[in-house]
């Protein structure tokens, strides 16, 4: 008898009719109508003010404010982000960022993370969504927090009228201010949403499969530059996913994150406050470790005398127990530092030269997490020049 395949689950007829035909349509009418008609310029201005709107409510709304708590937003901005995470049809945001809670504790789990990219390209990118695999989405025991947010309770409740809405009046207005209806419907309603989508999925799929590993190879996250472009920043999702609570996901100032500038920007007017930020030195922790995970493979794959591999692994080793010392003293120091932070909550009348005291330690205390910062940079500098080294062929 041949053997029988597990089944599928059902097809969810509703989100396979819209991602299927809004893709059907931004192929083929969207270009028929702009050739046979031409379009207003500026609805290329519109498509692209919709399109980070929406964007922009599903990286820093749903996903680094909702999902993560990596910062606070003031209710305006929280509302903008329900109003347009729900224009960008990828669900409530409760559902959304339960689902991404577990795709973070069980990421890769081919069972437990709902989007994992173990189950290949085409599964994470949309296949999960197309049928009813998931068997916890209505679950939000892992987003109690959330359910108590009055804006994200009433997103959820009224999901399907705002999204409508919100995709639909936008575009119509547009249409009857530049006197194109049909066009604006076809570009900031139709083409916009299939943009945003596949745009906000590659975070899912690609973002998964293509890229570096440079903060940790535990899971399958990769950093990549191309990806964060096109995703408002996402694309630097191995950092993410080591660091989850932080609000940037490209740590380094230089770093193309559209959402973690948002984020930034919105202090300076009060609409942001009480950013998460990784300390520096447990990014350089992280970068060193994988370093020294690349010299052992490194050294392990090189064939040399025995007498000079032993001076090699004595090289790293010495590196080691530099970063351990390093790791110690930073620990102490934190330690300090917090110590330092209740005593002068406790006491609520202080003396002032006890205050300049202080604030004189702190400054102390300041400069020598700064210089463990610049240790851990210079080891990792001479760490990459020893990989390098050992990957050099050797004269024989
Ligand atoms: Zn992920
Ligand atoms: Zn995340």
């Amino acid at each position: 008898m041949p053997k029988s395949r597990p089944e599928k689950p059902p097809i969810l007829w509703l989100q396979t009719i819209i991602f299927s035909s809004t893709l059907l349509i931004s192929l083929t009418v969207v270009p028929w109508y702009g050739y046979q008609y031409g379009y207003n310029g500026w609805l290329a201005l519109f498509f692209f003010a919709f399109l980070w709107a929406n964007g922009l409510s599903i990286t820093a709304g749903y996903h680094r404010l909702w999902s993560h708590n990596a910062y606070k937003a003031h209710p305006a901005l929280r509302l903008f982000f329900a109003l347009f995470g729900a224009a960008a049809l990828q669900n409530s945001a409760l559902v959304w960022c339960s689902g991404h809670r577990r795709h973070h504790r069980h990421v890769d789990d081919t069972e437990q993370d709902p989007y994992s990219a173990k189950r290949g390209l085409w599964f994470s990118h949309i296949g999960w969504m197309l049928r009813s695999y998931d068997k916890k989405a209505n679950d939000f025991s892992n987003a109690k927090d959330l359910q108590r947010d009055p804006i994200v309770a009433w997103q959820h409740k009224h999901y399907l009228a705002i999204a409508i809405s919100m995709n639909f009046i936008p575009p119509l207005l547009i249409g009857w201010l530049v006197g194109d209806i049909i066009g604006a419907l076809l570009i900031v309603g139709v083409l916009r949403l299939v943009v945003s989508h596949h745009t906000t999925f590659f975070i899912n799929s690609l973002a998964h499969f293509w890229g570096k590993q440079p903060y940790t190879d535990e899971n399958t996250a990769r950093d990549n530059i191309v990806l964060a472009f096109f995703t408002y920043g996402e694309g630097y999702h191995n950092f993410h996913h080591l660091f989850q609570n932080d609000y940037r996901n490209g740590a380094r100032w230089w770093q193309f994150d559209p959402t973690k500038w948002l984020i930034k920007a919105g202090t300076w007017v009060g609409l942001t406050k009480d950013l998460n930020r990784i300390p520096s030195f447990k990014i350089h922790r992280a970068l060193l470790d994988m370093q020294f995970k690349q010299a052992e493979e490194t050294l392990a794959s090189i064939s040399a005398p025995g007498e000079i591999i032993r001076e090699w692994q004595a090289c790293i080793d010495s590196e080691y127990q530099q970063l351990s010392a390093n790791m110690n003293e930073w620990n102490a120091l934190r330690q300090q530092w917090y110590e330092q932070k209740r005593d002068r909550f406790n006491e609520a009348t202080q003396e002032i030269s006890e205050e300049l005291h202080r604030k004189w330690e702190q400054t102390a205390l300041r400069t020598r997490f700064k210089e463990l910062d610049y240790s851990l940079k210079m080891q990792r500098k001479r760490l990459q020049q020893l990989t390098l080294q050992l990957a050099t062929p050797q004269p024989a």
